[in-house]
């Protein structure tokens, strides 16, 4: 059997308003190079990974081809997509350029510590699966609280995880989940598995990722991350 296509779906299409800086997250500078560049990088490098297509806003589509990846020479881009007001709308614009048979890698371009090793385990577990998403788990006790900041609940932190990206799917299974949530009212959707729990009831494999594997939100994130990236240098 041949071997199958893996495609990866890097989304940088968000305004990074958490960020308070006037320059998208995604292109803010880690050690020289810009955040985007990292994540682009992990998938460029892994073997495993045949095709990528990169989601950025509307209009940034040249800036991010000469500045990101002609100057870096990510090759295995094949297309530079607008992105749409929300995330999910930004991966369905990506999921638009998937067909065939094959796994899609959805991930987060504000995440720039992903590695090979990370991109290895969930193409291993997707290809029992279908669905798996990559995460960790939780190390502080989480609470739910209701409108007013009170604290309403306290769920067993043993079964608590943050999930990461990447989240990667079977073609078919992910492109059918979304097509149906596009149809739907709006809900605030904020990864694909979800999209896949509530579409189509279908079960999702939790995958180790890694306490490093950070995104980059707020400013503090930019710091830790250049250490981590320092310390895997
Ligand atoms: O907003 P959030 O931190 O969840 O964004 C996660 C990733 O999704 C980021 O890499 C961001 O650029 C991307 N995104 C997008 N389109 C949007 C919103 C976010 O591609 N409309």
């Amino acid at each position: 059997m041949g071997k199958i296509c893996c495609t990866a779906i890097v989304l940088a299409a968000g305004k990074g308003k958490r960020m308070g800086a006037k320059i998208q997250k995604q292109y803010l500078m880690l050690k020289g190079k810009p955040v985007l560049y990292y994540s682009l990088k992990a998938f460029q490098d892994s073997p495993l990974i045949d095709e990528i297509y990169l989601v950025v806003g509307a209009g940034e589509e040249a800036f991010c081809k000469s500045e990101v990846i002609n100057k870096y020479g990510i090759a295995k881009v094949k297309k530079i997509i607008a992105g749409g007001k929300e995330r999910y709308h930004s991966v369905w614009n990506g999921l638009q350029e998937v067909g065939g048979e094959g796994y899609t890698f959805i991930h987060d371009g504000a995440r720039p510590l992903v590695d090979g090793t990370i991109i290895e385990r969930a193409l291993s577990e997707v290809k029992r699966y279908k669905a798996c998403v990559v995460g960790m788990p939780v190390k502080d006790t989480i609470k739910i609280s209701d409108k007013d900041g009170m604290a309403k609940r306290t769920p067993d932190r043993r079964n608590l995880w943050m999930v990461q990206t990447p989240q990667v799917f079977d073609n078919q299974l992910i492109k059918k989940a979304y097509s149906l949530q596009m149809g739907e009212p709006y809900i605030n959707v904020t990864d694909d598995a979800m999209v896949v729990e509530h579409m189509l009831k279908y079960p999702v494999k939790l995958v180790l990722g890694s306490y490093e594997n950070i995104k980059i939100t707020t400013p503090e994130d930019l710091e830790i991350a250049e250490v981590f990236l320092r310390r895997k240098e």
